[in-house]
């Protein structure tokens, strides 16, 4: 089926992370279109209940969607680890929340993870980021797309660069972790870049 077009429109980004709204209204700059946040907007953050990344997405976007009348754009990513039965999956932030704290700690997440995957004397320690993208029209009509790198974890810890699970993740095909990597390299072949590349062959 034919994918509907985004032109030029004013999009809403459905997130009230400020870097990741300057990344995506730079990503689609090219394309014409104007970037308004959530924030600005005043909207409503939605009780993320479904069970996939895809889902979440389209939760997002359907909100943002609904209550500003404007086409709405929401992402949601995270690591999943198959000998983990797919942990922490669309938990990752959730999973981060240090117990003392409170606060997102991902030298504990990612330590915790290690723990878990030595704990099962599983030696597989594959896993994938993955990043939902869902466009969501006034009317209601929606475009979804999830984008995914492939890779194996390692521990202990490797790089400074990039933010969450990044210095435990190295990509099938390179030597280096995530970590390791500089915002360049990683933007090739993140799952984020594969997820916005779909979305724009299919719907600029
Ligand atoms: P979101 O903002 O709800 O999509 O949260 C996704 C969570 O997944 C983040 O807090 C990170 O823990 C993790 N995550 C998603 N993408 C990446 C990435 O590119 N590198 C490292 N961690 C990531």
């Amino acid at each position: 089926m034919a994918h509907r077009k985004l032109n030029a429109e004013k999009i809403v980004v459905a997130s009230h992370n400020a870097g990741k709204i300057k990344e995506i209204a730079e990503l689609l700059a090219v394309y014409k279109s104007t970037v308004i946040s959530s924030a600005e907007l005043n909207l409503s953050e939605p009780v993320e209940d479904g069970d996939s990344f895809i889902a979440n997405a389209e939760i997002k976007a359907r909100s943002a969607s609904k209550e500003s009348g404007l086409v709405a754009l929401a992402d949601d990513s995270g690591l999943v680890v198959p000998a983990l039965n797919g942990d922490p999956g669309i938990h990752s932030a959730r999973f981060a929340l240090h117990p003392e704290t409170n606060k997102r700690d991902f030298n504990y997440a990612m330590k915790k993870l290690w723990d878990g995957l030595e704990a099962i004397k599983d030696d597989d320690r594959s896993a994938y980021f993955a990043c939902a993208l869902s466009v969501c029209w006034a009317d209601g009509h929606m475009e979804s797309f999830e984008g995914r790198v492939y890779g194996t974890l390692i521990y202990p810890l490797r790089g400074k660069n990039g933010f969450g699970y990044d210095p435990m993740f190295v990509p099938d095909g390179y030597d280096k972790s995530f970590g390791e990597m500089t915002a360049a390299e990683k933007q090739k072949i993140s799952h984020r870049a594969n997820a916005f590349k779909q979305l724009t062959n299919a719907c600029f």
